[in-house]
């Protein structure tokens, strides 16, 4: 019997990287999951590693996408334990390169998804269930060109005080998860050249305390620790997952 036994969980951004690693564990300890992402194929992708996940196609920078998640999610499971609003991008772009189309994308996936997902979700979420929001230690150290990008994440950590605030006479706890540099997919996704982010990685685990890069497992083994009734004590917080005092 795992943490997660009869349990169901929702996972946005679940296809690849922290999130595919949370999906992993869940299932290996007994959770029913169902995992969602804006690409198909990469979802078809998890699945063929995971056949036991349930997959949704499914934009978390639309609002009308999450009201469709809740209707999955209600259909497949009825009520959920716990969600895990983790879909989010990156941008290295600089201030002179900033544009208001980025600004949106980056606005509506990274805050509008954690927001709606939320608002959506918190419905069909089990009193006494656990929401847990991907932010950054970007929004406390900021990120190389990054400073939108570390904005979105100041704002997740505010949504994950004042929701934790709104929920708690449900007993619903919400947290938020604050990587620090973590081995995966989201360093390509920055648009850098494949050079120049083999270099970015190489410097920051050179700064990194524990002299590495983190894994998507490590940040998932906080993130379950999280979602599962374990925190039956733990709301409104930030959970930092970066190797010590790093920087991005
Ligand atoms: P990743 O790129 O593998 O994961 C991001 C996931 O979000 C992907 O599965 C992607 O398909 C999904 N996604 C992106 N836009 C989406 C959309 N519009 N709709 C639905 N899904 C969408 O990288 P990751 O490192 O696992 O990132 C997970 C989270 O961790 C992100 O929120 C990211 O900002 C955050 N984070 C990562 C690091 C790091 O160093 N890897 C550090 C701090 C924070």
């Amino acid at each position: 019997m795992g943490r997660f036994s009869g349990k169901s969980v929702v996972i946005t951004g679940g296809s690849s990287g922290i999130g595919l690693a949370a999906a992993r564990r869940i299932v290996e300890e007994g959770g029913a999951v169902l995992i969602t992402g804006s690409n198909a194929a990469r979802l078809e992708s998890a699945r063929e590693q995971l056949p036991a996940l349930h997959i949704l196609v499914n934009d978390a920078s639309k609002p009308e996408a999450a009201q469709a998640l809740a209707e999955e999610a209600g259909r497949l499971f009825g009520t959920i334990d716990a969600v895990f609003l983790n879909a989010g991008v990156g941008a290295g772009a600089p201030l002179g390169h900033l544009t208001p189309d980025i600004y949106r994308q980056l606005m509506d996936i990274n805050v509008g998804g954690p927001l709606f997902g939320t608002q959506a979700l918190a419905p069909i979420v089990c009193d006494g269930g656990s929401i847990l929001i991907t932010a950054s230690i970007a929004k406390d150290k900021g990120m190389q060109a990054s400073a939108l990008y570390s904005a979105t994440k100041g704002a997740v950590r505010s949504l994950v005080r004042g929701f934790a605030r709104e929920l708690a006479p449900r007993r619903i706890r919400v947290n938020a998860l604050s990587p620090g540099p973590i081995e995966t997919d989201f360093f390509n996704r920055l648009g850098l050249p494949e050079e120049h982010a083999s270099m970015v990685t190489q410097q920051i685990a050179a700064g990194n305390p524990l002299g590495r890069m983190g894994t998507a497992e490590e940040a998932a083994a906080v993130a379950t620790f999280l979602l599962s009734d374990e925190a039956s004590y733990v709301t409104g917080s930030d959970y930092y997952v970066d190797g010590g005092d790093a920087q991005l």
